[in-house]
């Protein structure tokens, strides 16, 4: 594969294309500092990220965007060069007076068609969907007068979930497949299934590493990138940030490959199990 540091872009549907590699950024405001996220969005873009995993939930947005601002207005990076994916709404999960999530009553293919108005507006260049499971994509694209398929799907992917059937289906679309958590998660016991072992902790991708002189996580991320995947790790510390990123130097055996793919244990970190209630949740089908 000849993707490198300066070139990783894939092809997307639309005819756009995606850095494999992008930075997530979510992290729980509980406990990260103000302007911690500004900081390493500009260390990020000094080591080469160009692809920015945002939503409007994490709270962080605008920090995202003073930080890329600035590095256009001193010549670091071109806006062309940047792709910034945003997940937006209103009001931050509204509850009843009992707790009791309050869920839109807009279906997918209604918010998939605003979705398109957005695009054919030039308020968006490619549109897609996250934690969207087979029966949701094809509601999308069996959908009368459908105008664009979606571009991607952000799902949890790591070599713990590596979600061979959505990925045939979705590779079978066209769909590239957003891996996050490709890290196996911050292990915040808050929103994260703590019972799965820690991903990094893995002793096949430590001893892997050790081979290639290199760490678990970036095995894990290569792992990824040769199956076509494209990962977004969140790191806010300046050297990981950077070892995230050094993964274009080195390359799995298809042994190696196919070792790392067996660790799959069909279970997620990410079960969003607070809305499990909720009309369209994802997980309850096979994928
Ligand atoms: P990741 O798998 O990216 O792991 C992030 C954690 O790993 C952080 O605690 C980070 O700490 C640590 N870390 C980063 N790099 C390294 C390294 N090289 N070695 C050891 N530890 C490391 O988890 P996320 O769940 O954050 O997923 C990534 C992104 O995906 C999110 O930030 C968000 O943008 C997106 N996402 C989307 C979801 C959706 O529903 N669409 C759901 C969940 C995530 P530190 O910062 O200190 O380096």
């Amino acid at each position: 594969m000849s993707l490198t540091a300066q070139n990783h872009r894939i092809l997307l549907n639309d005819g756009n294309d995606i850095p494999i590699i992008g930075i997530g950024t979510y992290s729980t405001p509980r406990i990260t500092a103000k302007d911690t996220c500004y900081h390493a969005m500009k260390v990020a873009i000094d080591v080469g990220y160009r692809h920015f995993d945002g939503a409007w939930v994490y709270g962080n947005e605008a920090e995202i965007g003073k930080a890329i601002q600035e590095k256009i207005a001193d010549g670091t990076v071109r806006r062309d060069d940047i792709y910034y994916c945003g997940k937006p709404g209103d009001v931050i999960y509204p509850q009843d007076e009992n707790g009791k999530y309050l869920y839109h009553p807009t279906d997918l293919c209604a918010t998939w068609e605003a979705l398109e108005a957005l695009k054919d507006a030039g308020l968006v260049k490619s549109i897609g969907v996250s934690n969207f499971n087979r029966r949701q994509l094809e509601l999308i694209l069996n959908k009368p007068g459908l105008k664009y398929k979606p571009a991607v799907n952000q799902v949890e992917c790591h070599p713990y979930f590596t979600q061979p059937k959505l990925k045939e289906f979705c590779d079978s679309h066209g769909i590239v497949i957003v891996g996050y958590s490709p890290l196996g998660t911050c292990r915040d016991p808050i929103w994260v299934n703590t019972k799965i072992p820690a991903l990094l902790d893995d002793p096949l991708l430590n001893s892997v590493a050790a081979k290639y002189k290199k760490t678990s996580a970036q095995v894990a991320l290569r792992f990824q990138v040769q199956r076509n995947i494209v990962i977004i790790p969140k790191s806010f510390n300046q050297e990981r940030i950077k070892q995230n990123f050094e993964i274009f130097d080195f390359s799995l055996t298809n042994e190696e490959m196919k070792l790392i793919n067996a660790l799959n244990r069909n279970e997620r970190y990410v079960e969003l199990l607070m809305w499990k209630d909720h009309p369209e949740y994802p997980f309850n089908d096979e994928y």
